[in-house]
């Protein structure tokens, strides 16, 4: 049986520090608190793609350290299955440190360490194979031309957008693009994007919802955001990617999809951080139907 999602990304353990103020080059600030928390696009977009109803499977690469270890148990503990999470012996887990500081205002360091190691040439069979990019644009590229050849319907998240923007070779393999406002405007417009050969454009916008744009004749719809009390939008864009690729893969058509993926992003505004506010089928299922 193929998994539903295969998702090819990042895991990285976050150290978050809280100042009263970020401090300034060569500046020394003493912090009130600290915590460590899973996070990383890709491991985040499994826990969602998991919990969204899709049996998952997370293809990346964590060092052989106790963070390494820390993660490959959250997924475990999610019901993803992690015989695709490469352990490099060579290279620590990636990690990102942030600051934060009393009006919220942050500043992050990423270290993505092990996350060039993932290995993707046996990229484990699937309906639906997710990505984005926090790990090396190749890495993205072979696994979604062995998900073409083997059949699976391909997503990319574009997240970080990479200085060059993204390859010919990338877009031709990929059939539907997620990226946010900010992403879609640095890698040229929707029209741009379908010219290159993407099937299908989805605009994440926040609160304003979502727009989609499908090749052949730039057939564009829209989705209202839900109504959400938002207490931290870290996590919206991860829950609505994996909700996506869930629905998909669960044989929904792309508007339905769309549907379910915003309830999902909406519900994880209303809760703090990224992997606990990564809301359940059950939950999303009530919104939509509220
Ligand atoms: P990103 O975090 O990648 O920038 P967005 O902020 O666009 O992504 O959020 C993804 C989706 O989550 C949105 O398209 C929307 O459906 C939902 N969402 C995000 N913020 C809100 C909000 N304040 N209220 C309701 N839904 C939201």
């Amino acid at each position: 049986m193929p998994f539903d999602v295969v998702v090819v990304g990042s895991a990285n353990l976050d150290l978050v520090a809280r100042t009263l103020r970020l401090p300034g080059p060569g500046e020394t600030v003493l912090g009130s608190d600290f915590a460590q928390h899973p996070g990383g696009k890709g491991l985040n977009q499994a826990v969602a793609a998991a919990r969204a109803g899709a049996s998952v499977a997370f293809v990346g690469a964590v060092g052989d350290d106790d963070a390494g270890r820390t993660l490959s148990s959250v997924a475990a503990t999610e019901g993803i299955d992690v015989s695709g999470l490469f352990v490099a012996d060579d290279v620590a887990t990636g990690r990102a440190v942030i600051t934060v500081d009393d009006s919220g205002e942050n500043s992050i360091v990423v270290i993505p360490g092990a996350n060039a190691s993932a290995h993707v040439e046996d990229l484990p069979p699937a309906t639906v194979v997710l990505a984005q990019l926090e790990v090396p644009v190749a890495t993205v590229i072979a696994a979604f031309a062995v998900a073409r050849t083997a059949g699976s319907r391909t997503v990319l998240n574009p997240a970080p957008v990479p200085p060059g923007g993204l390859p010919d070779e990338l877009l031709s393999l990929c059939d539907i693009l997620v990226p946010n406002e900010h992403e879609v405007e640095l890698l040229g417009g929707v029209d741009e994007l379908l010219a290159r050969g993407v099937a299908a454009v989805v605009v994440t916008q926040g609160a304003a919802g979502v727009t989609v744009t499908e090749a052949p004749d730039a057939t564009t719809w829209s989705v209202g955001a839900f109504e959400a009390d938002p207490v931290d939008t870290t996590g919206a864009g991860d829950a609505f990617c994996g909700a996506l690729a869930a629905r998909l893969a669960a044989g929904a058509d792309l508007r339905p999809a769309v549907r379910y993926a915003a309830a999902g992003g909406a519900l994880a505004t209303t809760i703090a951080g990224a992997v606990p506010s990564l809301p359940h089928a059950v939950d999303i299922e009530r919104l939509l139907s509220a």
